[in-house]
């Protein structure tokens, strides 16, 4: 059998890997960033084949990967991790600089970064996991800490775009025993569920000014659920 629950407690951090140049860059948020070996020093970074972003690193052949903070502000996961670069630019606005391979590097709530050049690619069927070595890293903040997938999800409700290697279909998922005055409604952007079982507040009665906890969209962006 496979208990999806148990790949949950797998761990990773949460990164916006980036990749293009000064004319043409995009991101997206990722929890596959992992350093692979030590001498010389490359990482591992794994990108769905239909994010933007990865034809970007297949062309330039480098990526940077921004630590985030486990305050990272709800439009930086919103922008990231639910939007794409071909309708949106995704750096228009935000704190930007480029290493020395001419890579942009997000500095919102950043507090280290890596950059990386390609050395290997592994095609995986449905992403690639691109092997880079290590070019430049800078810690900016050794004081806040570093933002993980369990941390996301426990604390900020968060759940993994469809685009994720870790996303998990919820029909997979055991399905919850529900009192029927009790509603859910599901963020359109993101997937982000707010169920009434769960708050204290219905989100009838919640304000209009509301916003998604994971990726900053109104509260008119909500459809109620089964
Ligand atoms: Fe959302």
């Amino acid at each position: 059998m496979i208990d999806y629950k148990a790949l949950f407690k797998i761990s990773y951090g949460l990164y916006i890997v980036c990749s293009g140049d000064k004319n043409m860059g995009n991101g997206f948020i990722s929890n596959t960033v992992f350093q692979v070996t030590a001498e010389p020093v490359q990482f591992a970074a794994c990108c769905n084949k239909q994010n933007f972003t990865c034809g970007i690193i297949e062309k330039t052949g480098v990526f940077s990967a921004s630590v985030l903070h486990t305050n990272t502000a709800s439009e930086i996961y919103g922008t990231f991790g639910y939007k794409s670069g071909r309708e949106t630019n995704k750096l228009k606005g935000l704190n930007v600089m480029y290493g020395e391979t001419g890579v942009p590097i997000i500095l919102n709530d950043t507090i280290a970064f890596i950059e990386c050049r390609v050395v290997n690619s592994i095609d995986l069927g449905t992403h690639i996991m691109f092997i880079g070595e290590l070019v430049q890293s800078e810690l900016f903040d050794d004081n806040k800490q570093p933002l993980t997938y369990a941390y996301y999800r426990s604390v900020k409700n968060g759940v993994a775009p469809k685009n994720a290697p870790t996303y998990v279909d919820p029909s997979k998922m055991e399905e919850k025993t529900r009192h029927e005055s009790l509603e859910r409604h599901q963020c359109v952007v993101c997937g982000y569920i707010y169920d009434d079982a769960d708050e204290s507040v219905p989100f009838k009665e919640l304000p209009d000014d509301w916003t998604c906890p994971a990726c900053g969209a109104e509260k008119c962006d909500f459809i109620k659920i089964t």
